[in-house]
């Protein structure tokens, strides 16, 4: 069937806050730019538009991206779009994790990162030969310009006008093993680098003053590849950039060389997986941090030192965690000099470690669909309780994870922090450096107000 136009669906969740959505849609851009010229490709983002679905016909191809907490939303919209005789491809984290969840209600699923098999799924629907299931098996190597984004597709998206924090990714994935970490099973256990200079000229290109890497473990990079690291920093310190932040783990703070040099590339702040304030779990850390507060207090002053600020990610409801973690958590978070906060409850997402144990004890709480059809994956947002926990009832882990953010998100909590935050930026970039200082806890407390929707 001659192909009239691709169409790439982001679901929508949060809308526009401000006048700008939250999530850039980075992965589709990239996906985006795969399309041959030729062929008209338009990037719909829910939490922007209304999605015009009746101008769909049987000469469009639709992808739509959803990672598990979307899946819902991309079902319903699945249904709609194929009503419309339009082609429906799901790919994404989801599918990835959990292909035969899909398959059901999608005309075609792409598991896997996408770069080989987009393309191919865009000349099989033009040739009338589409499969069902295309797998991309292999990571595809970051070195060789792979899905260099298109002037046309930046145009369309105009990222400075429609989303508060431009995505950017210059690594990916993460050798570490922890238990509840889906990033390993959609990005691999190999870390990739993409070059220096071909990351150098997308900033250039999208003229970036600051924006937030996705990258799963960027930090990691400073023990595999600390020469990689040293050139990038350099070079991103030529850029005329405000800020950047990236995702990282303790071990950075063994690093001062390259901190400095971090500092000077323009790096303000890390998110930092301490997950835990409780020793007893370490085992579900793979290996990248132990649990201890004493240690996250010398991480903390270590990276303040180097004038970088550290936003502390944590996790609740391991099976070491009792109801006293709640109050060792706010206690910790409270004297500590943490810059913001995050506080999840654990989620055992499909294709873990940590869902098989569960699924094999007997411990995951149902989640059928309303409907009948499949599962519902509507819970599985970091925010509800969706299993036994070891030492608590499900009742006292949401409770102790409602006090908890109550806690560390009062807004006086957040003006604190956000002050502190502040406080560290070098008088130049004062103000500029303004709203970030406060943004990320606001952002956090958005998404724990998510619970009550
Ligand atoms: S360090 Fe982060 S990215 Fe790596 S396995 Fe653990 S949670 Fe996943």
């Amino acid at each position: 069937m001659a192909i009239r136009r691709a169409i790439l669906i982001q679901p929508g969740r949060d809308g526009r806050y401000f006048g700008r959505a939250t999530s850039e849609p980075y992965t589709l851009m990239r996906l985006a730019s795969l399309v041959p010229l030729a062929i008209p490709v338009e990037i719909w983002d829910e939490d922007l538009m209304r999605l015009p679905i009746e101008t769909l016909g049987p000469h469009d191809l639709v992808g739509i991206s959803a990672k598990t907490l979307l899946i819902d939303r991309a079902k319903l919209l699945a249904r709609r779009i194929r009503r419309q005789g339009a082609t429906v491809v799901i790919g994404g984290a989801h599918v990835t994790l959990a292909p035969e969840e899909v398959e059901s209600w999608a005309d075609v699923i792409a598991v896997g990162e996408g770069y080989r098999s987009w393309p191919q799924i865009i000349r099989d629907f033009d040739r009338g030969v589409l499969q069902q299931r295309y797998v991309d098996e292999e990571w595809a190597p970051l070195d060789s310009g792979v899905a260099t984004l298109q002037d046309r597709v930046l145009q369309q998206v105009d990222e400075h006008r429609n989303y508060w924090t431009p995505y950017l990714e210059i690594t990916r994935g993460c050798p570490r093993s922890c238990t509840f970490c889906t990033a390993i099973r959609v990005s691999g256990r190999k870390m990739r680098l993409r070059p220096i200079a071909e990351a150098v000229e997308e900033i250039e290109r999208r003229r970036l003053r600051r924006f937030f890497l996705t990258d799963d473990n960027f930090g990691l990079n400073f023990r595999l590849y600390p020469e990689y690291m040293e050139q990038l920093f350099r070079a991103l310190a030529r850029l005329p950039l405000q800020g950047w932040t990236c995702q990282a783990e303790q071990m950075v703070a063994d690093y001062p060389d390259l901190l400095d040099l971090a500092r000077e590339a323009h790096l303000d702040k890390f998110f930092i997986g301490f997950e835990s304030v409780n020793p007893g779990n370490r085992k579900e850390l793979g290996g990248k941090g132990r649990g201890e507060v004493a240690h996250h207090r010398e991480v903390i002053k270590r990276i303040h030192a180097h004038g970088i600020n550290v936003v502390g990610l944590f996790v609740l409801g391991f099976d070491s965690d009792t109801v006293e973690t709640f109050q060792a958590a706010r206690d910790f978070v409270r004297t500590s000099e943490l810059d913001g906060v995050s506080a999840t409850i654990l989620t055992p997402y499909p294709a873990t470690e940590q869902r098989r144990e569960l699924l094999a004890a007997g411990r995951i709480l149902p989640h059928d669909a309303a409907d009948g059809d499949g599962l519902s994956w509507a819970k599985y947002d970091t925010n509800h309780v969706t299993y036994l926990p070891a030492q608590m009832t499900p009742a006292e882990l949401a409770n102790g994870y409602d006090w908890l953010c109550r806690q560390l998100f009062h807004p006086a909590q957040i003006v604190r922090r956000g002050f502190r935050a502040w406080s560290r930026h070098p008088l130049a970039k004062a103000r500029v450096r303004f709203v970030s200082s406060f943004s990320t806890d606001i952002g956090y407390r958005r998404e724990f107000l998510h619970r009550y929707r």
